[in-house]
Formats: C-alpha cells, sequence, structure tokens
C-alpha cells in the first residue's frame, strides 16, 4: 500500500507567518502518511494544499519533484507569483510534446 510521502502545511506556527520549505520548521509541517494511488509519491490534498500556500518557493519544489495532477498543475498555471506560472507553462509544453510526438507519426500515409 503507497502512502503520501510528502510533508502538508499546518499553519500553527507563531514564528512563521507562512511555512518555508518542509523539514525546516517542524511547528509549520507534519508528514502526511495518507493512502495514496499507486505510483503517486504524494496525495492530491497535500499537493493542493501546498498549491495554495503564499510564496513561490513551496510550489516551485513541488513543480520541481514533477507527478502532479492535472488539476493543481492548472491551479499553479494561473498563480499570482510569475515565476511559479512559468514553471507550471514550462511543464505542459513538454506533456503536449510527448502526447502528440507519437500521434504525428501516425498521421504518416504510405
Ligand atoms: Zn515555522
Ligand atoms: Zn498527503
Amino acid at each position: 500500500m503507497a502512502r503520501c510521502a510528502s510533508w502538508r502545511p499546518r499553519q500553527k506556527c507563531r514564528r512563521h507567518s507562512s511555512p518555508g520549505l518542509p523539514v525546516t520548521c517542524q511547528d509549520c509541517w507534519r508528514p502526511c502518511f495518507r493512502k495514496t494511488e499507486p505510483g503517486h509519491r504524494r496525495c492530491e490534498e497535500c499537493e493542493q494544499s501546498i498549491a495554495q500556500l503564499p510564496g513561490a518557493d513551496v510550489k516551485l519544489a513541488l513543480l520541481a519533484e514533477g507527478d502532479i495532477s492535472p488539476d493543481v498543475l492548472d491551479y499553479l498555471a494561473s498563480d499570482s507569483d510569475p515565476l511559479v506560472a512559468l514553471e507550471v507553462a514550462q511543464m505542459q509544453d513538454h506533456q503536449h510534446d510527448a502526447a502528440t510526438a507519437p500521434a504525428g507519426r501516425a498521421h504518416h500515409h504510405h
């Protein structure tokens, strides 16, 4: 059984107004350990709670890991931070390339 390997923002910390990167502060974050779909490192609830945090650092770190659900990518594509939105646009471009390359070959006629 796969378990979520993500940290989840607690938003109970008195020292930080918004969570920094996971594990830097255990009052900002706690481990999740929820069951996940096989092959997924992080449950969707964690993805969404991280996607909704203020600050670009955690969201860029989430994107850098890859394996993010399309809903969360769509949400981050309109992020107020241009760095995050740009990163999502680049990831979606790569996914688009991967999806269209085999179809392009199928259009070849003999
Ligand atoms: Zn903290
Ligand atoms: Zn989780």
